[in-house]
C-alpha cells in the first residue's frame, strides 16, 4: 500500500454541463494492487494507515494520466511535415512512411518510439491508429503491454486510393483482424479496434468486412476518420454517390456506434451530429492536427449542443506532438478565434477533454479518467524545473484553475516529473525509488 502525497487536479464531473474542478492542496491518495482504495486530506490518509510507503510529490501537480483518443503509430517519424492539406500530405509525408513499416524491424523501432513519445507525455491511455501490416500490429501491441499502457488499436485496412503495398482485400482485412483480436483483444489492458483508414479507401465490400469483423470480436472498437478537409468530402460523395453524407457511408455498415470513435469531423452537418449523439459515437478533436494541415476550425459548440462526447487527440503525425497540453491550449486558441461560434474554454475543460472524456469516449470511464476512489492509478506528475518559467509562475498561481491555465499555457514533455499505470512507475524516478520501467503484464 502506497500514499501519494500531491496537490492533485482532477475533473470527475463534466465541465460542459455543470462540473467544476476538483483539487486537492495537499490530498493523500491511497494506492493498492494499482486502484485507488481511499483518497482525503493527506493528514487523515496517513493518520488511518500510519504503516503505508508515502510517496512524497509535493513541488508539483499530480493529475489522471493523459488519454489520447486518436495518434498514428506509423507515423511518429512524420511529425513536422509542415505546409501541405491533408491529402497531399498523405501521399508525400505519411503513406511513404506507413509502407516502411512492412519491415517488422523498422516497425518494432517505431513502436518503441511511439510508445516511449506517449509515456513522456503523460498519455497512458490512448486509441492508436494502427498500422496496414498485421507484423506490425503485433509489434505495436507488444510493446504497449511491456508497460501495460491501456491501448486499444487494430489493423488499418484499405482497398483503394493508397499506394499498392498498403491495400488488402475485404476477405483479407478479415482475416488478419480476427487473428490479431485474438492475439490481443482484452489481454492485458489491451482492446482491438477495426480501423479501416477512411471510407475513401475503402470499398463497400471492405466496410462490410469490417462490420462482420466489429460484430464477430465481442467488444471491439471501431475507428476511423471522418469530414476532415473538404477535399476528402468531396471525393467521398463523389464515391459513395448513395449516401446523403459522410457518416452515412459508416453507418450505412452499421459501423456508427458507442464504440466508435471518429477522428476530426471538422465539417459536419447537423444531421451526422444527431446520429453520433443518438447512437453515443464519440468524436477525437485534434488540434493541431487540424491547423497545421489547414483542414478548418473545429465546431466544439455544435458537438456539444448535440451532445455529443468529443475527447482529445493528438493526431501524430499531423498533430505536431504528442502532448495533450499542446493539443489542449490550440483547442483554446481555435475556439478564442471563432470568437461568438467558439466556446471559450476554461482549464477546467482542458483537463475534462484531454483526461475524464477520453475515458468516456473508450468506455473507460469506470476505470481512468479522474483520480477517485475505485479508480485505476493512473497519473502523470508535472513538476517543472526549478527556474522554469512555469515553475515561477505556478507558485504565483491565484487559484487551482489559475494553476492548471498555466500548466496549459506553459506545459512541454519536459515537466513530466513521473508516470503511474494501474499504479507501476513507467516514467521519472522519484528520490528513494527506482522507477518500474517494466511491469511484465
Ligand atoms: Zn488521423
Amino acid at each position: 500500500m502506497t500514499i501519494y502525497r500531491a496537490t492533485a487536479l482532477d475533473t470527475p464531473d463534466n465541465p460542459f454541463t455543470g462540473g467544476v474542478l476538483r483539487s486537492a492542496q495537499d490530498a493523500g491518495i491511497r494506492v493498492e494492487d494499482g486502484v485507488i482504495r481511499a483518497r482525503g486530506d493527506f493528514p487523515d490518509v496517513r493518520k488511518a494507515h500510519p504503516d503505508d510507503a508515502v510517496v512524497d510529490l509535493r513541488g508539483g501537480v499530480l493529475l489522471p494520466g493523459f488519454v489520447d483518443t486518436h495518434v498514428h503509430y506509423p507515423q511518429v517519424r512524420a511529425i513536422g511535415a509542415l505546409g501541405m492539406p491533408l491529402l497531399d500530405w498523405l501521399e508525400h509525408s505519411a503513406l511513404p512512411e506507413e509502407a516502411r513499416l512492412a519491415d517488422p524491424a523498422y516497425a518494432a523501432e517505431v513502436a518503441r518510439e511511439l510508445v516511449s513519445g506517449l509515456v513522456a507525455a503523460g498519455t497512458t491511455t490512448a486509441l492508436v491508429f494502427g498500422a496496414h501490416f498485421g507484423s506490425a500490429v503485433d509489434a505495436l501491441f507488444t510493446e504497449v503491454s511491456r508497460l501495460g499502457l491501456r491501448v486499444t488499436a487494430g489493423l488499418v485496412v484499405s482497398d483503394r486510393v493508397l499506394r499498392p503495398e498498403l491495400l488488402t482485400t475485404p476477405t483479407r482485412a478479415y482475416d488478419e483482424g480476427r487473428a490479431l483480436a485474438e492475439r490481443w483483444h482484452g489481454i492485458g489492458r489491451t482492446r482491438y479496434a477495426v480501423t479501416p483508414r477512411f471510407s475513401l479507401s475503402s470499398s463497400d465490400a471492405l466496410l462490410e468486412s469490417c462490420a462482420a469483423l466489429a460484430k464477430d470480436v465481442e467488444g471491439a472498437w471501431f475507428t476511423s476518420h471522418l469530414n476532415e478537409n473538404l477535399a476528402e468530402i468531396r471525393r467521398v460523395a463523389a464515391q459513395f454517390a448513395a449516401s446523403v453524407d459522410y457518416l452515412d457511408t459508416y453507418d450505412h455498415h452499421g459501423l456508427v456506434g458507442p464504440r466508435s470513435v471518429f477522428a476530426h469531423n471538422v465539417h459536419v452537418s447537423d444531421r451526422e451530429l444527431s446520429l453520433l449523439a443518438s447512437q453515443g459515437a464519440a468524436v477525437a478533436h485534434c488540434p493541431t492536427s487540424n491547423s497545421a494541415l489547414g483542414s478548418g476550425p473545429f465546431p466544439l459548440r455544435r458537438h456539444v449542443e448535440h451532445a455529443v462526447t468529443v475527447a482529445l487527440g493528438s493526431d501524430v503525425g499531423a498533430g505536431t506532438g504528442f502532448s495533450l497540453l499542446k493539443e489542449g491550449l490550440q483547442a483554446y486558441f481555435i475556439q478564442q478565434l471563432l470568437g461568438p461560434q467558439g466556446l471559450l474554454l476554461t482549464s477546467t475543460h482542458l483537463l475534462y477533454l484531454a483526461t475524464r472524456a477520453g475515458a468516456e469516449a473508450l468506455g473507460l470511464a469506470d476505470e481512468v479518467g479522474d483520480l477517485s476512489v475505485g479508480r485505476a492509478f493512473d497519473a502523470v506528475w508535472v513538476r517543472p524545473a526549478p527556474g522554469a518559467t512555469l515553475e515561477t509562475v505556478l507558485r504565483h498561481a491565484a487559484s487551482p484553475a489559475d494553476a492548471l491555465a498555466k500548466i496549459f499555457a506553459l506545459g512541454t514533455v519536459a515537466d513530466t516529473a513521473g508516470v503511474w499505470v494501474a499504479g507501476s512507475q513507467v516514467l521519472g524516478q522519484l528520490p528513494g525509488r527506482v522507477a518500474a520501467q517494466h511491469t511484465g503484464g
